[in-house]
């Protein structure tokens, strides 16, 4: 085999909670991750040259920079592979946008150099190395619903919440996760979530006490900046969203709903407000 194509999925914040920070920058969080159906389209080819990116996409470096290009580079020197690989990304998944574009692209090359070279690694064995190239890399390896502790690579899977539909909103601006958990006041934080409750409530299948009850921390940091965030909540909640969150550090806005034809309906309102606006499900 000298090519393959991996489906790399975003991914969402049900909650987000910071609970202290480390001498090296990272923090300590506990967040509810789940997938989602907006998927960038990853090619891994073999080639006799380096590492090459090819990407399209307005603000995504093809270059060492690239979240992909570091995950591959990273594989090649541990396990000796000479020659090159290009790395074509068909993205769909906004950038910046707190939804793991980089990281899920990361973890897509790791599991396409794994077949590609016959390496024969378990899940848990890339996920160990995904986590050299970001916090959220071991997640987009795993996928489906998990709660992420540690800085994000501590995964346990929960039972998968099936196929929900949510509303996403992006607002025409990108925002530095490194500057909002930078700006994140821990010791005033002034609700945290209660994430044993909501797993329990994911696992009875209460989606309307889940969605009730979701807490993102970094939201009052990033609304602060962006009150168009509270906004497109607002909307959201109007349209008979069950809940509605900021994913990861946003802009990205997240609404869950009963049914498709409920999400429809918020989608067409949002889509006369917002660019980016996406109809989409949790999956697996
Ligand atoms: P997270 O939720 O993990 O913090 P994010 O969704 O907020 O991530 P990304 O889309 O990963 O953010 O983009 C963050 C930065 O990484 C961007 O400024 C972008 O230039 C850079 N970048 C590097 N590689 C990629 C990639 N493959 N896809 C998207 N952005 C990338």
């Amino acid at each position: 085999m000298d090519e393959i194509k991996i489906v790399c999925p975003a991914k969402i914040n049900l909650s987000l909670d910071v609970l202290g920070k480390r001498e090296d920058g990272y923090h300590f969080v506990k967040m509810l991750m789940q997938s989602i159906s907006l998927e960038d389209l990853i090619t891994v080819r073999k080639s006799n040259n380096e590492i090459k990116i090819y990407c399209d996409t307005k603000d995504v470096p093809c270059n060492e920079t690239n979240s992909a290009y570091k995950a591959a580079k990273l594989m090649f020197e541990k396990f000796n592979i000479s020659g090159g690989v290009e790395i074509l990304i068909d993205k769909k998944i906004p950038v910046a946008a707190g939804l793991a574009g980089g990281s899920t692209d990361a973890a897509g090359v790791i599991k396409a150099v794994n077949e590609l070279y016959d390496l024969k690694l378990s899940l848990d064995e890339m996920m160990k190395i995904g986590v050299n190239i970001g916090a959220d890399v071991p997640f987009c390896i795993l996928g489906g619903t998990a709660l992420a502790e540690g800085i994000g690579e501590i995964l346990t899977p929960i039972k998968p919440l099936g196929g929900l539909w949510c509303v996403l909103a992006k607002p025409q601006f990108s925002v530095s996760t490194r500057e909002v958990y930078s700006k994140l006041k821990i010791d005033e934080i002034p609700k945290h979530p209660d994430i044993e409750r909501l797993i329990g409530y994911i696992e009875k299948g209460d989606y309307v006490n889940l969605a009730e009850n979701m807490v993102n921390v970094l939201e009052n940091v990033t609304i602060k900046e962006y009150p168009i965030i509270f906004e497109i909540k607002n909307i959201m909640m109007e349209f008979n969203a069950l809940g509605s969150l900021m994913s990861g550090s946003g802009p990205t806005v997240f609404g869950m709903f009963e049914s498709k034809n409920a999400a429809e309906k918020c989608y067409n309102r949002l889509r006369d407000y917002l660019k980016e606006v996406f109809l989409v499900k949790t999956c697996n």
